[in-house]
């Protein structure tokens, strides 16, 4: 939580020329105190009425009235998470695999680390290990996505106020033998190894590693953990009086996608709109904050041939097991969330949020 300057309630011209993008908030507008920005990873269009379905009719998402639409393309025509969530964190399109870096390997700064420059809280909240492709993207900077333990390394080197997922062995089961738990304590962590642990920490920093690798698919009983950790890491960061930036991931959607299972992706996906729910429910009472929810990408071309939804069944194919190129949904909810219809790129997610927030990008 640096402190390096404050925003002004000044009009805010933010240029760049690396893009040729530019964004202005119009005079008067002030900027946000909390951004939300939650991720289903693989969440197409489909994906989403798929959840829809399963749920008889009905999902938190269509609380909200600003919606665009993301183009997702890497440098390849495809992307994958990686670059996905790089091009979302840092504004730039990059190469498959990378993490926090730009197409010539260079390290970008993330949104969370800009929030932490301006001296907000911080948090990652994912359905998968806290070392993975997404959440990796909002704070670490490495060429391939598979280095986990370099990434975990990366966590050290900022000051985040709150982790939730899993990845615990990627700190504390490492090849250099070093126990970054150990040194998490020392820079003053909390650390919970279980729900009922990270309930109990009354204040951040704190690093809730509640599985050795992945958490399990909720349809093998993970149970509440998204939407409580959601809850959990709102009560601890928005202690901070200069607000807070989390990311929070539904990661799984996307592995329901890779595996050609609509049961796996739809119920990920019902488990992830009730996230959406709780944060929803914290920006409507707030009045502050700007919830983004979007997907780095469609995952199996997944395809609704009939279903009911009545009884939630679904009559699913896909064209095939990787990601695919189509455009995916961006909803936006909260003051500035007009910013976010449209047809936009997935870089300009980037900018549209460090726009609301006020930040004025310094190009090195
Ligand atoms: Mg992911
Ligand atoms: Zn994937």
């Amino acid at each position: 939580m640096k402190r390096l300057a404050f925003y002004s309630f000044l009009a805010v011209v933010l240029m760049f020329s690396a893009s040729g993008f530019s964004l202005t908030v119009p005079k008067g507008n002030r900027p946000v105190k909390n951004i939300i920005l939650m991720i289903g990873d693989g969440m197409g269009t489909s994906a989403v009425y798929a959840g829809y379905t399963l749920n008889h009719g009905h999902l938190n998402l269509e609380r909200i009235r600003n919606i665009g639409f993301s183009k997702t393309y890497s440098t390849a025509y495809v992307t994958d998470s990686g670059a996905g969530g790089t091009a979302i964190s840092t504004g730039n399109k990059t190469y498959n695999g990378a993490i926090g870096v730009d197409s010539t390997g260079k390290p970008a700064e993330t949104i969370l680390e800009w929030a932490e420059e301006y001296g907000k809280a911080t948090g990652l909240v994912a359905t998968c290990a806290i070392t993975h492709a997404t959440p990796a993207s909002f704070i670490s900077h490495q060429a391939s996505r598979s280095d986990y333990e370099l990434i975990a390394l990366d966590f050290l080197k900022t000051d985040i106020d709150v982790f939730i997922g899993g990845g615990r062995n990627h700190f504390a089961k490492r090849k250099d033998g070093v126990d970054l738990t150990q040194k998490l304590k020392e820079k003053g962590y909390s650390l919970a190894y279980t729900m009922d642990e990270l309930r109990n920490v009354k204040k951040g920093p704190v690093a809730a590693l509640l599985d050795t690798v992945h958490p399990v698919k909720w349809l093998e009983g993970r149970g509440n953990m998204l939407t409580e950790s959601v809850n959990e890491a709102i009560r601890l960061l928005s202690s901070d009086k200069d607000g807070f930036f989390m990311m929070v991931e539904g990661s799984q959607i996307d592995w329901g996608g890779h595996d050609n299972n609509i049961n796996y992706l739809a119920t990920e996906m019902v488990d992830f709109d009730k996230a959406v729910g709780a944060a929803l429910d914290f920006a409507m009472k707030d009045g502050e904050t700007l919830v983004v929810i979007t997907a780095d990408h469609d995952t199996g071309g997944l395809g609704l041939n009939g279903g009911s939804f009545e009884t939630g069944e679904i009559k699913a194919g896909f064209t095939g097991t990787n990601h695919t190129g189509v455009m995916v949904p961006v909803f936006a909810f909260g003051p500035q969330s007009e910013m976010f219809s449209g047809f936009q790129e997935n870089t300009d997610l980037f900018f549209k949020m460090m726009n609301a927030f006020g930040f004025e990008v310094k190009r090195k």
